[in-house]
């Protein structure tokens, strides 16, 4: 058995289906969807049937959902697009990815206030709203679904709940809970929520904004009728067939997928316990996302065991693929009040429903190998 990919939070393989429907978008029908010949009016028939496909399996209207490039570009857009002209306080958790906490930080240097609420020692929002009435001069709240180095899953309609009378934009990140667990964008209760395709098993560079009906959204991009003038430029029919086809396998086996995702999780954390111990599970021990793991392993530096586990092809990683390159610890277990060895020592794995037990199994057990090797030597130096 050869390389194991247990980074699926990171990237996902694409499935084979979603390729082969794909496919005939990118050689025999070239159209682009806003020419009225015949190849345009079937490239804007293909991309308008799977617009309303993803509404539907996400409780939206097909007005509703806005074709992006990715997650980051969807965050962009919502974050400088719901924000408005009046310079105020903007809210958000301590747990939100970089392409979310990056543009606020830009509106911050326009004069904008941050205030970061904290998350529990498992990784989620626990306490009654009420502990933290939102400012007065709240312009927007970003909260993002289930977090993409703990798999927490967050309290995200009882946050958005109170700012809907005050018509207070709130942004959603779902780039790692969709295709999860289910999502209703209507009864979530948020402006805008996030989507990208490579993380539920479709392809890399389309993902979607969706935006709540009468919604103030300005545009980040300029020079072009398409998507209403929200989001300018040809739309991609492959990638966007692509993204409809995987979200639909996603969701209509979410079932069958939860059961082996966490019959995974449960036999990789059974054997690392059993047989790599002490180990700390970093995040919640149930009801978080089924296949993410996050794990520390005390006395491992986290970064050599991450070179250990890719020499032993096991792919995995120390946090968030967007700050990876980066030797700072993950600033979201620093969030969940993870110190020291906890914190150095902390490494996310995340599965696939595609993955077999034997692969699983495997990959444990090079992970306890690499584990107990490199104990061993940091004694040995000491
Ligand atoms: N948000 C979250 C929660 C993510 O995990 C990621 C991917 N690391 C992104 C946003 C960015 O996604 P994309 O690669 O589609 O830009």
């Amino acid at each position: 058995m050869n390389a194991i990919y247990l980074d699926n939070n990171a990237s996902t393989p694409m499935l084979p289906a979603v390729w082969e429907a794909m496919q005939p978008y990118l050689c025999d029908r070239p159209g682009n969807p806003a020419s009225s010949h015949r190849f345009g009016r079937h490239a804007r028939q293909a991309l308008e049937d799977a617009r309303e496909q993803i509404a539907t399996l996400l409780d939206a209207h097909p007005d509703e959902v806005l074709f992006t490039s990715g997650a980051t570009e969807a965050n962009n857009l919502a974050i400088f697009g719901l924000v408005g002209e009046a310079r105020g306080a903007i809210v958000a958790s301590m747990i939100e990815h970089p392409s979310v906490l990056e543009p606020i930080q830009r509106l911050v240097e326009q004069g904008h206030t941050f205030t970061q609420l904290p998350v529990s020692s498992s990784g989620s929002y626990d306490q009654p709203i009420s502990n933290f009435p939102y400012p007065d001069d709240v312009r927007l709240v970003c909260w993002m679904l289930a977090n993409h180095e703990t798999g927490a899953v967050q309290a995200v309609k009882m946050l958005a709940f109170p700012l809907l009378d005050r018509k207070v934009p709130f942004h959603c990140d779902a780039a790692a809970a969709a295709g999860k667990m289910p999502i209703s964008f209507h009864n979530l209760g948020v402006t805008t929520l996030t989507l990208s395709a490579h993380k539920f098993h479709g392809p890399k560079g389309i993902g979607a904004l969706l935006v709540r009906k009468g919604a103030k959204l300005r545009p980040l991009h300029f020079g072009g009728h398409q998507q209403h003038g929200k989001r300018p430029g040809t739309e991609p029919v492959p990638l966007v067939i692509g993204m409809a086809k995987a979200l639909a396998w996603s969701l209509q086996n979410l079932d069958a997928n939860r059961a082996k995702l966490l019959d995974l999780r449960h036999r990789l954390l059974d054997h690392l316990r059993a047989h790599a111990a002490p180990v700390l599970l970093n995040g919640p021990a149930e009801g978080g996302l089924p296949h993410a793991l996050n794990l520390s392993f005390p006395g491992c530096n986290a970064d050599a065991l991450l070179m250990s586990l890719d020499l032993a092809d096991v792919a995995c990683s120390t946090g968030s693929a967007c700050s990876s390159g980066s030797l700072l610890p993950s600033p979201v277990l620093a969030a969940m009040g993870k110190t020291g060895d906890v914190l150095h020592s902390a490494m996310r794995f995340s599965l696939s429903p595609l993955l077999s037990s034997a692969e699983v199994i495997e990959a444990a057990r090079r992970i306890a190998q690499c584990v107990k090797q490199l104990r061993l030597s940091s004694a040995e130096a000491n």
